[in-house]
């Protein structure tokens, strides 16, 4: 497929392309072909400059297996790291102006999540992702607003692993968010889990030693890198704290960065003992986030934020004035058609509109 070429047909799909609603910003991106497979045989056959998506299903006559979809922005496996940041750069920015935000990447494993908030193993810098240029950004302006603004940049680093919370930032100490009193009205800013470890950012050379502090923690007790991140969540937190100088008024507010565990469904017959409690986990965690983004989408008066330890470390970044944006990771093999089409439902019902309207010649 040439991304870039428009056919007469599809233009016509277009017309009917229902546009996403609600708070919540939804960025599709689709990864590039890693193994050698031909182009030709991608499940995206066209993406569009205006957040145009059309996904073929491999066993259907063309026509009959198209779908369209409307995200607020699409990136072609040709979009670069620099490209991507840039473009949510804004609402990163918004974080030292007091916003809550929270950026999320979901997709099922090899969709490319990782590559979107951390970058390739043993990334430069030209390759780095969404967490180390956010962070870095941070400090950067923070230091550029010096003679106005005081502000203090700290970072928290936590896995949720079977409904388990870790602090990646020390080893091996976990978080009872009840004890912890993260739900309690006693913690008005809700923002931060308060006993998991908070590190002070001084400069740049901290970024990076954070990161792989973090990094080397989360691999721990696992075979591979690969399978950890499979099927936990990570959640890298970045506090905010404030002062105006000339008037004392100080805000708090925090950035929270989530590389979320694959959303692949595991075949119940095929697994049982460990694997079916992760999955079982994993499932549950991503349809409470999903009813959570989906109440607030559609202005709920209830939101179920105590469905899963996810959506409760999360809970001051959703909702109210916080602003939220979806990564949409999908990978454009044949093979994962039914995963990419599960994908785009969850960003469907996520939002709380019908994103892809069936195409049908009948
Ligand atoms: P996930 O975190 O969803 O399991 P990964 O981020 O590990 O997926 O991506 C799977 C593989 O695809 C990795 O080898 C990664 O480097 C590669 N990859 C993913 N996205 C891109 C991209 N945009 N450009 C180049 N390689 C990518």
């Amino acid at each position: 497929a040439n991304y870039s070429v428009v056919l007469a047909e599809n233009r016509k799909l277009h017309n009917e392309v229902q546009e996403l609603k609600g708070n919540i910003r939804v960025y599709c991106r689709v990864r590039p072909f890693i193994r050698g497979q031909k182009e030709k045989q991608s499940v995206v056959e066209y993406i569009g400059e205006n957040g145009e998506l059309i996904v073929v299903n491999p066993s259907k006559q063309a026509k009959e297996g198209r779908r369209s979809f409307k995200f607020n922005t699409v990136y072609s496996p040709a979009s670069t790291q620099a490209q991507v940041y840039s473009d949510i750069q804004p609402l990163v920015q918004s974080v030292l102006d007091g916003y809550n935000v929270c950026i999320f990447a979901y997709g099922q494993t090899g969709s490319g999540k990782t590559y979107t908030m951390t970058g390739p193993d043993g990334a430069s810098e030209e390759d780095w992702g969404v967490n180390y240029r956010a962070l870095n950004d941070l400090f950067r302006i923070s230091q550029m607003r010096e003679s106005t603004f005081k502000y203090e940049i700290k970072v928290q680093m936590m896995e949720i692993y079977n409904e388990q919370v870790r602090d990646l930032l020390s080893s091996d100490v976990f978080l009872d968010l009840h004890t912890l009193g993260i739900l309690s009205t006693s913690n008005p800013n809700g923002v931060a889990v308060p006993e998991a470890t908070m590190l002070p950012v001084n400069g740049p050379a901290d970024v990076l030693h954070l990161m792989d502090m973090g990094l080397r923690n989360r691999a721990k007790g696992f075979t591979s890198m690969n399978e950890r991140s499979s099927r936990s969540h990570s959640i890298v937190t970045i506090h905010v704290q404030g002062k105006d100088i000339k008037s004392g008024s100080s805000m708090h507010s925090s950035l929270h960065l989530v590389d979320l565990a694959g959303s692949e469904r595991v075949d119940r017959s095929e697994v049982t003992g460990d694997r079916l409690k992760e999955a079982q986990h994993i499932n549950k965690s991503l349809a409470a986030l999903g009813d959570v983004i989906s109440a607030l989408a559609q202005k709920g008066a209830h939101i179920p934020y105590r469905n899963s330890k996810l959506t409760q470390v999360l809970q001051a970044s959703l909702g109210g004035q916080a602003k939220t944006l979806m990564f949409v990771q999908l990978n454009p093999e044949v093979t994962s058609y039914s995963e990419t089409m599960s994908t785009l439902k969850f960003a469907e019902r996520a939002s709380g509109v019908e994103l892809g309207a069936a195409r049908s010649n009948k």
